[in-house]
């Protein structure tokens, strides 16, 4: 017989090490596949505007070849902007029946006849982007690729009172380069000062924790606890810690990670009328899920002045590996106010920090701050995300916005919720739909599920005689399980993390299996014992 495994091994590890140690176990059996639903990362992806974007490039291509020709060595020159449009049309045409080509003409419409942008430029902006031939000018990001993604951005979030002159927004190599930009710049700029409190929406991705505990930020960590009870909204109660004025910041991710949930619309309301009694918070709420949501409003919508928008195409397009993400502000917003309101001594400090990209340094906005930080200020002229990623960022973009029946979001949304249906079943629990659940990842309650199953005296019993990081290891070590502990995310109860984004339905349908199996294993532990006395 096998060793029984010496869980104690395991109690003092990182969230990450614990990962690695299930996963491990997880793999340790050779007769059976691995299921890990600890990953966030996605097994879908969005086809139509990769298809867009290869045959984008082969046109781009036939451009630049028009120069050297003679040379005949593989040596391309600059596309030529004259009679490019004629040329791209007979493409089109030529080709229209080749996947991606015809999505290619509609965005070259969708470009002139709903954003109203000038369509050759957009198209030049495009082929030479493709080619990736100069470096990003301007540097935040390119003109057109800008204003593609600002509709996207105010529709996406929900935030159309505001207009595309109204904001700015920084291309950024994915989300969470965008958090690190922002807390870095935010320091840079003395918004946030060693000390300082800071309140973090929990149960939340983890960087949110461990980042401003950093020794180069030593931030003090308000928890703003959302509650299980309310179906993971924050109680007015805990809202309301952020009357304090010592509180410099708020920073959230909604739809939440990992309950999955969005803030629902008194909440909203909530922090707008906080914030009107404490018009210096600055909030930095990351939406990356946003787009999985109905009728998605983020607090960028309800309080531009104060907001730091990050949205990430990661998760919804299927596209960890392109980075692609954003920075959005507000042109009028509290954050360039309080720096025109800092000391005159650390103004001029961060006047001589910026001199040597502009005259007028105490002029610089912070979303330029944002860019000139992100390449240690003096490589300003290098920063910015790659051309050819800015095209298929603007891709993706069109053809969301493009989708007018939605079909893309609401096939994902049935992929999704036919996976968490297919756990819960097997489970044998009657988990309720929450209208604000957006499902991409679930949390898996110990007492709730034991509860449900068992009754309230198994449950309590299981909640003082088993340890839940001992029950992860169990269910990857028989099962070949791997869900993560809720508490590195700093959910309160104890709990399990799993992804509905990255493994297919039948193998969500096995992972709820293995869970009853074991709940049924240890119900039995627990009668006999009860019989015994
Ligand atoms: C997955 C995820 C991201 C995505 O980050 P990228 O760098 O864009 O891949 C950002 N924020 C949260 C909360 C996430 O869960």
């Amino acid at each position: 017989m096998k060793k029984p495994i010496d869980y104690a091994q395991y109690a003092n590890l990182s969230p990450f090490e614990l990962k690695d140690n299930l996963i491990k176990l997880a793999q340790s059996h050779t007769d059976r596949i691995m299921l890990n639903a600890g990953r966030g990362n996605p097994n879908f992806l969005a086809t139509w505007p990769r298809q867009a974007f290869f045959q984008l490039g082969l046109f781009a291509i036939e451009e630049s070849e028009m120069s050297y020709s003679y040379l005949n060595e593989g040596v391309g020159g600059f596309p030529i902007r004259t009679g490019l449009t004629g040329r791209f049309e007979a493409f089109i045409r030529r080709n229209y029946n080749t996947p991606g080509v015809s999505f290619l003409g509609k965005a070259f419409s969708y470009i002139r006849d709903q954003l109203g942008l000038d369509e050759n430029a957009f198209l030049q902006e495009m082929v030479e982007g493709i080619l990736g031939c100069n470096y990003p000018v301007p540097d935040r990001m390119l003109h057109f690729s800008e204003e593609v993604i600002k509709s996207y951005v105010l529709q996406q979030m929900g935030a159309q009172g505001l207009k595309t002159d109204e904001l700015d927004l920084f291309a950024t190599e994915g989300g969470t380069a965008a958090m690190t930009y922002v807390f870095n710049s935010m320091k840079e700029n003395g918004l946030i000062n060693k000390g300082d409190k800071i309140a973090i929406g929990a149960p939340i991705f983890t960087p949110y924790l461990e980042i401003p505990s950093l020794n180069d930020y030593q931030l003090v960590e308000v928890l703003i606890n959302a509650d299980p009870q309310l179906e993971w909204q924050y109680p007015e109660s805990e809202l309301r810690k952020l009357e304090d004025p010592s509180i410099k910041a708020f920073f959230l991710v909604n739809p939440s990670n990992p309950p999955s949930v969005k803030i629902d619309d008194k909440s909203l309301q909530l922090i707008a009328d906080i914030v009107k009694k404490r018009p210096d918070l600055i909030i930095l709420t990351d939406d990356v899920y946003g787009t999985f949501a109905d009728n998605f409003q983020s607090l960028f919508a309800i309080c531009p002045k104060n907001t730091i928008l990050v949205y990430s195409f990661s998760k919804y397009f299927g596209a960890t590996g392109w980075r692609l993400g954003v920075i959005g502000l507000a042109h009028d917003n509290v954050i360039d106010k309080s720096i025109s309101a800092l000391p005159s001594k650390t103004k001029q400090i961060l006047n001589k920090r910026y001199s040597s990209i502009v005259t007028e340094p105490d002029k610089l906005k912070f979303i330029d701050r944002l860019v000139a930080d992100s390449r240690a200020v003096a490589l300003n002229h290098t920063a910015g995300l790659s051309t050819p990623q800015q095209v298929q960022m603007v891709l993706f973009a069109l053809c969301e916005m493009m989708d007018a029946d939605q079909s893309y979001k609401s096939t994902l949304k049935n992929l999704i919720r036919r996976r968490d249906a297919a756990l819960y079943q097997r489970l044998g629990s009657s988990k309720k739909r929450d209208i604000n659940s957006v499902e991409y990842y679930t949390l898996i309650d110990l007492e709730t599920i034991c509860h449900e199953l068992y009754g309230d005296d198994f449950a309590k019993w299981i909640l003082t005689n088993k340890n839940p990081t001992e029950l992860l290891f169990r269910i990857a070590d028989e099962a070949g399980v791997v869900l993560l502990p809720g508490k590195g995310f700093a959910v309160q109860h104890p709990s399990a993390r799993a992804s509905l984004a990255n493994l297919n339905e039948h193998q969500y349908a096995a992972i709820g299996s293995s869970l009853r199996k074991l709940a049924e294993e240890y119900y039995a532990e627990y009668t006999s014992k009860h019989k015994k006395k």
